[in-house]
């Protein structure tokens, strides 16, 4: 696919940022050019509609998850619902503990966003060990709704993270 090939060229690659020894991908590179930007918003559409033509909600993880999640949702005329980092949402909120590399964190949603059965999909902009995109599915999971699939723009792929998840995945390119 000529779009992903452009896709993939646009993002940066910064070595040892934010620490040493850490390869940086830079998905904000790929935004600053609209007709690339466009190329990735249509394949990710793509990519939900031929694997969950039924969706009924997506889900976007804080923060670049925004970014991909709202013109996705408005292009599928369904609701977009974020998942934020804790203390950040007003309301009735479900919360999930996930683990990072040093500590843990807490991910939360408003509960009555998405209802009992609810096909669910979860965008996010990278996927890295996965502890981020397991912790969004089981939020979604523990408020009733069905994670139908895991969107990411981005998956490092030594990392491994595709195997911590239990639901359908996909990734449009992949390190
Ligand atoms: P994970 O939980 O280890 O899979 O990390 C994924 C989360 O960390 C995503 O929300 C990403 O935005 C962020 N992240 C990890 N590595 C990178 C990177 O190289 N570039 C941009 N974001 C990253």
């Amino acid at each position: 696919d000529e779009r992903v090939k452009r896709i993939s060229e646009k993002i940066g690659t910064y070595p040892d940022f934010p620490k040493p020894g850490i390869v940086f991908r830079d998905i904000f590179s790929v935004l600053a050019d609209p007709s690339v930007f466009q190329d990735l918003l249509a394949v990710l559409e793509e990519q939900i509609r031929a694997v969950c033509p039924d969706v009924e909600i997506i889900v976007g993880l804080e923060s670049r998850g925004f970014l991909f999640g709202t013109p996705l949702a408005l292009a599928l005329g369904v609701p977009f619902v974020p998942v934020r980092k804790k203390g950040k949402l007003p309301g009735e909120l479900k919360q999930v503990l996930y683990t990072l590399e040093y500590g843990t964190d807490v991910f939360e949603a408003q509960a009555k966003c998405i209802k009992l059965g609810q096909k669910v999909v979860i965008v996010d902009d990278l996927l890295a060990t996965g502890g981020s995109m397991k912790a969004a599915c089981d939020l979604v999971t523990s408020i009733g709704g069905t994670v139908s699939l895991c969107l990411v723009c981005i998956e490092l792929e030594d990392l491994k993270g595709r195997e911590t998840l239990d639901k359908p995945f996909k990734a449009i390119v992949k390190f």
